[in-house]
């Protein structure tokens, strides 16, 4: 739902609520699909039989045209492009975007509507949409996409999708972050339907070991071909699958996005499902895509923006790990540009699957920890409880051997009095209300020897 759990979704009979569900999907559907979604899509799925250099060329073209818009209409970047002695029109190469300093969570949060075009070019569609993201280090942030934007990250998530056999509009059983059943019901049904959007919605936040006969029963019951969801739920769901000896014979496909797939997660889906599942890597600010070839490698989507991967040190073998900072080419509103999305890569040699991109061997970036419910069931992408939070510079969870969670919280200037109350708010609205939570505010919090601040810390999980 938009906003997760409104108060009079929480409170509306299930029937009402699966309306609302489906209400929601409508306008989503209209949002992300529009009648000339389709030729978009067809041109994106020409580029992946583009060679490098066409590729190379036409993203040049769009770089610069949008870094002449940023110069002209953007206040922080004229002054960014003038301190830097960039002038856009001139630009012959990607690499020039050195000249220009890395821009992070805490620059958008900082320089707010300075980030912001003043007007759009001649052409360009003139709607965008508001959204709030999060992320893995817990700080919030609103941001503006331009609806082309978000029409070719779509267009690039479906070429994906098709390259493994999917097509729109076929039904998906989505285990996602977003609270689908309040968390104050204790039996099933643990989904709600989205009949535009072709979804059955599954509650991530139920699922567990003493209710997974339901998850199994509805996915069965309506032939539901495609799971999608975080790898951590899905994982979970196989487990039972596998603990019940049951079979999903109508499931051929199984996708995951969000958090970082690891080895041992994909054995178990493959257990219980008996197919491999595909992996795709975005964010909410539309400056780097990833997606898995059909051969099962990772393939940078190098047509949808620039991605710079940007040396952090080694990993506990000695493999380079790599900062990926990206620049998106199709959001005038808000132009994201040389962009810390706080994620770790490591580089594999290559694919031979034919389609072109740099190859990434995994990404390290999304590795949370999941907190635990007092049901057992595991609750995955905390960093949604604080999404509406730009009083937040930084935040960890941490949960003890009982149970009972700590939130440290780095506060900005603008925390006050209220933010504690919301904040708690925000846990029982995500976590149930059983759970002891206590807030402290701290100067800092102490990263990983990685470099990455952890979301969630869990006593005993590692
Ligand atoms: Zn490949």
């Amino acid at each position: 739902m938009r906003a997760d759990l409104s108060a009079v979704y929480g409170h509306a009979p299930i029937w009402a609520q699966h309306l609302l569900c489906s209400a929601e999907g409508l306008r989503l559907r209209r949002l992300r699909f529009p009648a000339r979604f389709d030729a978009r899509l067809r041109a994106v799925r020409e580029r992946s039989g583009w060679t490098p250099a066409q590729i190379a060329a036409d993203r040049l073209a769009r770089l610069r045209a949008l870094l002449v818009h940023a110069c002209a209409r953007v206040p922080y970047w004229r002054d960014a492009m003038t301190k830097a002695g960039l002038v856009p029109e001139r630009i012959a190469h990607v690499d020039e975007l050195e000249a220009l300093a890395i821009c992070t969570k805490d620059t958008i949060i900082r320089e707010g509507p300075r980030m912001h075009a003043s007007e759009l070019p001649h052409g360009h569609a003139l709607r965008a949409i508001e959204l709030n993201t999060s992320g893995t280090t817990g700080a919030g942030m609103h941001l503006r996409a331009s609806m082309d934007a978000v029409h070719e990250q779509w267009a690039v998530c479906w070429r994906y999708r098709m390259w493994h056999g999917l097509a729109p509009g076929t039904w998906c059983g989505q285990l996602g972050g977003r609270v689908i059943v309040p968390p104050s019901q204790q039996v099933p049904p643990f989904h709600r339907i989205n009949w535009p959007g072709r979804q059955v919605l599954l509650s991530s936040y139920h699922l567990g070991t003493t209710t997974a006969e339901a998850y199994i029963e509805v996915l069965h019951a309506r032939g539901v071909p495609w799971i999608h969801g975080y790898p951590s739920m899905v994982a979970t769901l196989a487990d039972a699958i596998v603990e019940r000896g049951a079979q999903l014979p109508a499931i051929r496909w199984v996708t995951v996005a969000s958090e970082s797939l690891t080895a041992a997660a994909r054995e178990r889906i493959r257990r219980a499902f008996g197919l491999e599942p595909r992996e795709h890597y975005a964010q909410s600010e539309g400056v780097a895509n990833i997606s898995e070839c059909p051969a099962g490698r990772l393939h940078i989507d190098e047509d949808f923006s620039v991605v710079e991967l940007i040396p952090h040190g080694r990993d506990h073998d000695g493999v380079p790990v790599y900062r990926v900072i990206g620049t998106s080419l199709e959001n005038y509103h808000q132009p994201f540009i040389r962009y810390d999305t706080g994620d770790l890569v490591r580089l594999a040699s290559g694919c031979d699957c034919g389609l072109p991109g740099r190859v990434i061997a995994a990404i390290d970036g999304r590795q949370e920890d999941m907190l635990v419910l007092p049901s057992g069931a595991l609750v995955g992408r905390a960093d949604h409880i604080f999404k509406s939070f730009e009083s937040i510079r930084e935040a960890q969870i941490r949960q003890g051997r009982g149970g009972d969670i700590s939130i440290l919280v780095v506060p900005r200037e603008q925390w006050g009095a209220g933010d504690e109350q919301r904040l708690r708010d925000a846990c029982s609205a995500r976590l149930g209300g059983d759970l002891a939570v206590t807030i402290s505010l701290v100067p800092a919090i102490a990263r990983e020897s990685s470099g990455k601040l952890r979301l969630v810390v869990r006593e005993g999980s590692r």
